[in-house]
């Protein structure tokens, strides 16, 4: 082809909150008050309102967006000439109606004053140095000059492109006389103290996982940045600083987490450097405080007053104002106000941003064009809602895991979503429900296909895994150790051993390879999962699928697909349409398993946008792995409110509209001069930086042109690059006619020669109207969309209207019946013939290289790239798009402001620390209140425990699955059985595989084979709950001798304090007289003493 509450964790008595903010945290619950977020449910973020599966989210006020617009007398209104319909646009950012944001709500946020980070550290005038800031002479982690022998990897890190690596795509960060920073604020004063550590740890894994991140392990980026800098047990610590950081901005994404609060994430003063420097990543990658956050600029500089007269000022341009560019631009705003004190430094004052775009509209290929019809009667839930086609990105593939629209949807928007019903019902061509029994045999035998061709993929270079310790993470606590060697020394070290691995090879994640197993009816994607590509031979894998071989054929049969791979012009396409035809030859395959087989064809074919036969055998699938999870979704009243949004959220951007830019004048080099972006009209602005957001399919069409042109690895890449058309037909009816408990059902479509059994004469039908959408609920009206994908996808951009209306209304009847109406509107999308998208989204062209995704997105000189197509990762999608314009302003934002400063040594060594920090550390130890105490505790229990023994040991839980009982008895079988019917050369199965045939047996075993081990795991928890009541018994016996003898004790042998003791007491009352104003100042006062 995603109302939290205004509190955030930990930070109850910090004594950092001003203004507003401050009323906002104390009014929440006094230790952690963003758990009461969690519970909210208005929380958009909190489970509750993300399982339901009504109408969710929505907290705005209703405003009638209706009002102005006529109802319309029934017609069917067909765009023809533009899919922009300009008088119904309402972009202009003069001119925003109520409509524009009717279901933008964000109640709260205008009552924000948050301080920057930046100034958050400057304006706690009083604070004093952390521990950090004393000088030291050496240090075991002090930064070493970096060696070219060494890797740059990380999680995960491309070995063989690690060098480039350093180069261009990591994050620079930079080590020198960085000064130290100051922090007022005390360890831990983001961790909220009421909650058990268990359950923090629980929050802030949950947090890296929703931002991307592996909770355990560097990125590639982290890694490179701090390789000099800590060591291989240090990385636990950074890692719960890190993920605890995150857990402050996911748990309430409408705040923007400040400097000092991510300091407080760090449980000893040694780490607050580190903890500052890991904030900085994380605000810089967009990891935090991205997306319609507000963030005040410091109010100290607010009024210019420090600017000199000169006023220097940076000027960026982003082009186009989709996606990628609101988003971009968005995060421009953000990442300039967050170091505006970075620019005051310079004597600059912030850069300004300004977003260019052709159309009188924002979104791009986000679009949900208004109706003229109106229902007649307007739901409660669609009251200030708007009735749009979705007429490009429509479906939310799920907001769990990392998906950025979550944040902006759900967390900062609070806009309404649907989820979508993934039940499908396939309708043969004569209109009947085909047997679902043959449904799911056809889907197996065409996962089939993908996963032969999927030994054709491209391999991902493997990747270094840098880890920490995981106990100690999900425990929450810090690692003790800390080792002498930085990560880099330690791998060098080793790698100059003999017969060692090279550093590029240590450390590296096991690779593992995807297997496709199902595919996503709404969506088209393939599900994958770890295994082993085309392992085993065709028909034994035939009859594993339920297949009847046919008669003759021996179970050894296999394919032969080798020589089709290696012609010039291999295709998915190709291959695939081989490997149908040589199962033709071991299974019996009908005409009906020929329209079912090229249904799932045409899925593919949507997702991609393009004819399957047009996408490269190596990279169809280089996406593989990276989908979200959770249900897939789409927005009430349109998709775009969420562009519409980052154009006006927390404040209005410069995006100026109806400008078609026809020239870029751009500097190879940096420093290499502005940049000139030049509009039809004639009109020039001069720019420092341009972020192009221009989509592939104008690229390649090549109407805007640069200056000088662009490098040949660039161009080479747009042209091997694809980028096909998806279109739809949207039609709306006076009355549903359909079956409302479905949102999707799917079409058989016949080949022009009905009994064809020949995979070329199913392309061209195949994707007509083989996919139906109801979507009533998210439109406001009975609305039935179709997909036409493939070559279908081009052929409606040359039929006309009527046409198109027809055939949809013939489908419809085949499967509804002659009485299915005529629809009362009917909108006709043309994403090839629109001049400003060429084309609907961008795929794996037949001859693409591995990496060129990557070369779309690299910038040259001050010319930067955004957009679905430049993200490998996730392109072809809103969040891909959206994705790529913040890592393009993070781009930016280091170009202009360099690298990372990372103060060196980063962490003071504990016994350098030691000299004052620990001098109280040790005076505490030595405290002989506690002592007596700790001593006495001590001897008490000693005196029980010989008196009536050790607790009764609580009895293990037994394992109650019946499954594992199963998969134990038959792990033999398992293996066998993915051993038999193995192609030569496939190696033995692993264990995943074994555990896939496990699992997969389990669910087809007979329920008496079942029984045995639901009997077996029954007589376990009998068996557990019997020793359980026998512990209680005896545990509740022993803590209430226990408790009678501690009484005992404690009468006949009182602790009392020591002289000693008594005088410390009196001279800490005597302090205490002094005024404390911060942890950090007392701690200075350790330190000179
Ligand atoms: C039919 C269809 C269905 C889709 N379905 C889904 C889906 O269900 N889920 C999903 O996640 N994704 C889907 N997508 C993909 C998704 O919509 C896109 O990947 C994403 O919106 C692209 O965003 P972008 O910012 O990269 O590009 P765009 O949104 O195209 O933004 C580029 C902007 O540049 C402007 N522009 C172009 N030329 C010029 C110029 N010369 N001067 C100035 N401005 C210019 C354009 O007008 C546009 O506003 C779908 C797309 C289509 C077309």
């Amino acid at each position: 082809m995603g109302t939290p509450s205004r509190t955030r964790a930990g930070q109850a008595g910090n004594g950092l909150a001003k203004g507003p903010l401050k009323g906002l945290r104390e009014s929440g619950p006094a230790h952690d008050p963003s758990r009461h977020s969690s519970s909210n449910p208005n929380n958009p973020l909190s489970p509750a309102t993300s399982t339901s599966d009504s109408d969710q989210g929505h907290r705005g006020l209703p405003r009638d967006s209706t009002g102005s617009v006529e109802d319309i007398a029934p017609e069917i209104v067909v765009w023809t000439e533009s899919m922009d319909n300009p008088s119904m646009e309402i972009d202009s950012p003069g001119s925003m109606t109520p409509s524009v944001m009717e279901t933008v709500t964000t109640p709260s946020l205008t009552t924000l004053s948050l301080p920057t980070p930046d100034e958050a550290t400057e304006e706690q005038g009083a604070s004093l140095t952390s521990s950090l800031s004393i000088k030291l002479e050496s240090s075991d982690l002090s930064s070493i000059p970096p060696s070219p022998s060494s890797s740059k990897a990380t999680t995960p890190v491309d070995i063989d492109s690690s060098k480039e690596l350093l180069a261009q795509a990591a994050r620079p960060s930079h080590t020198g006389d960085t000064p130290r920073r100051r922090y007022n604020v005390r360890p831990k004063v983001s961790i909220p103290s009421d909650l058990p550590a268990a359950e923090y740890a629980m929050q802030c894994i949950s947090a890296a996982e929703s931002s991307r991140l592996n909770p355990y392990a560097l990125h590639e980026e982290e890694y490179i940045m701090l390789r000099d800098h800590i060591s291989h047990a240090q990385v636990t610590t950074y890692l719960n600083i890190r993920n605890g950081i995150l857990r402050l901005f996911v748990r309430n994404p409408q705040i923007a987490v400040t400097r000092e609060e991510a300091v407080g994430c760090a449980k000893d003063p040694r780490w607050f450097d580190v903890a500052s420097v890991c904030f900085d990543w994380l605000v810089r990658g967009g990891y935090i405080n991205f997306g319609c956050v507000e963030i005040r600029p410091s109010r100290k500089h607010a009024n210019n007053k420090d600017l000199p007269a000169d006023g220097k000022r940076k000027t960026v341009v982003v082009i186009g104002a989709g996606m990628a560019g609101l988003g971009c631009a968005r995060q421009l705003e953000g990442l300039f106000l967050q170091y505006s004190k970075k620019f005051r430094e310079r004597g600059e004052d912030i850069p300004q941003v300004i977003v260019i775009e052709a159309r009188s509209r924002v979104g791009g290929r986000v679009y949900s064009r208004p109706f003229t019809s109106r229902p007649n009667h307007v739901p409660e839930s669609f009251v200030g809602k708007r009735f749009t086609a979705e007429m490009g990105g429509m479906i939310i593939t799920g907001f769990d895991r990392g998906n950025p629209i979550n944040i902006l949807l759900r967390g900062q928007l609070g806009l309404a979503y649907r989820p979508l019903r993934p039940d499908t019902t396939l309708y043969d061509s004569n209109g009947k429900p085909v047997d679902l029994q043959r449904d799911q045999l056809v889907e197996k035998l065409y996962n089939d296909c993908l996963d032969r061709v999927s030994e054709y993929k491209f391999q991902h270079p493997s990747s270094k895994l840098i880890e920490g310790n995981r106990e100690l993470i999900d425990e929450g606590k810090d690692s003790s150790a800390e080792a002498h060697k930085t990560i880099r020394q330690a791998e060098e070290s080793t790698a100059a051993q003999p017969h060692s691995l090279p550093v590029s090879e240590q450390n590296i994640a096991p690779q593992v390879n995807r297997v496709p197993v199902s595919s996503d009816r709404a969506t088209g994607r393939v599900h994958t999962e770890p295994g082993t590509p085309g392992a085993l031979k065709a028909a034994y894998k035939a009859k594993l699928m339920g297949w009847s071989i046919k008669h003759g054929v021996d179970d050894n049969a296999d394919l032969d697909i080798e020589p089709v791979t290696k012609e010039p012009n291999a295709t998915l396409g190709s291959v695939v349409d081989k490997i149908i035809a040589q199962y033709r030859e071991i299974v019996d395959l009908n005409a009906q398993d020929y329209r079912l087989m090229n249904w799932h064809v045409a899925n593919l074919e949507y997702s991609n946008a393009i004819n399957y036969n047009q996408l490269s055998l190596q990279g169809w699938d280089i996406d593989a792995g990276n989908e979200w999870e959770g249900n897939h979704t789409m927005v009430v009243g349109g998709y775009q409110s969420v562009p519409r949004g980052l154009m006006h959220i927390p404040t209005q951007l410069d995006v100026r509209q109806k400008s078609p830019v026809s020239r870029i004048a751009y500097a190879c080099e940096n420093n290499g001069g502005p940049a000139t972006v030049e509009c039809e009209d004639g009109s020039k602005i001069e720019a420092d930086f341009v972020v192009n957001t221009i989509p592939l399919g104008v690229l390649k069409h090549g109407n805007v042109k640069f200056t000088p042109p662009l490098p040949s690895w660039k161009s080479d890449a747009i042209g091997r690059l694809g980028f096909g058309v998806l279109n739809k037909v949207i039609l709306v009816y006076k009355e549903p006619f359909w079956d409302e408990e479905r949102d999707i059902f799917g079409v058989l479509r016949c080949p022009p020669n009905r009994h064809s059994l020949d995979q070329k004469d199913y392309a061209s039908q195949r994707g007509r109207f083989f996919q139906w959408f109801n979507v009533s609920k998210t439109s406001g009206m009975p609305v039935l969309l179709a997909l036409m994908a493939g070559d279908a996808g081009y052929d409606t951009e040359q039929t006309c209207n009527d046409d198109l209306v027809a055939e949809a209304t013939r489908v419809l009847r085949s499967v509804y019946g002659s009485k299915v109406p005529e629809p009362i509107e009917a909108v006709v999308t043309r994403w090839a013939s629109d001049k400003f998208a060429r084309g609907s989204y961008s795929s794996a062209g037949p001859h693409m290289r591995v990496d060129d995704y990557d070369t779309m997105a690299k910038p040259i000189g001050n010319l930067f790239f955004a957009g679905e197509h430049t993200s490998g990762t996730y392109p072809a999608t809103v969040h891909g798009a959206y994705l790529s314009g913040i890592r393009a302003a993070s781009e930016v934002l280091d170009v202009i402001l360099g690298p990372i400063e990372i103060p060196n040594p980063l962490i003071i060594p504990k016994e350098a620390a030691s000299l004052s920090l620990l001098k109280r550390k040790a005076v505490e130890s030595k405290d002989p209140t506690q002592a007596r105490k700790e001593a006495y505790e001590i001897a008490l229990w000693d005196h029980v425990i010989a008196e009536i023994g050790l607790r009764p040991l609580k009895p293990n839980k037994p394992a109650v699955s019946a499954y594992i009982f199963y998969s134990k008895a038959h792990y033999e079988d398992a293996r066998t059985a993915c051993a038999a019917g193995r192609r030569p050369g496939k190696g033995k199965p692993s264990a995943i595989e074994v555990r896939v045939m496990s699992a997969k047996m389990w669910k087809d075993a007979a329920p008496e084979e079942r029984k045995k081990f639901e009997n077996q795991a029954e007589e376990h928890k009998r068996a557990h709950a019997k020793a359980m009541a026998e512990f209680n018994e005896l545990a509740a016996e022993w803590d209430r001798k226990a408790t009678a003898l501690k009484e005992a004790y404690e009468r006949e042998h009182p602790s009392v304090p020591s002289r000693e003791e008594l005088e410390l007491e009196e001279r800490r009352a005597r302090r205490s007289k002094r005024a404390v104003t911060s942890y950090a100042e007392s701690e200075d006062e350790m330190m000179g003493s």
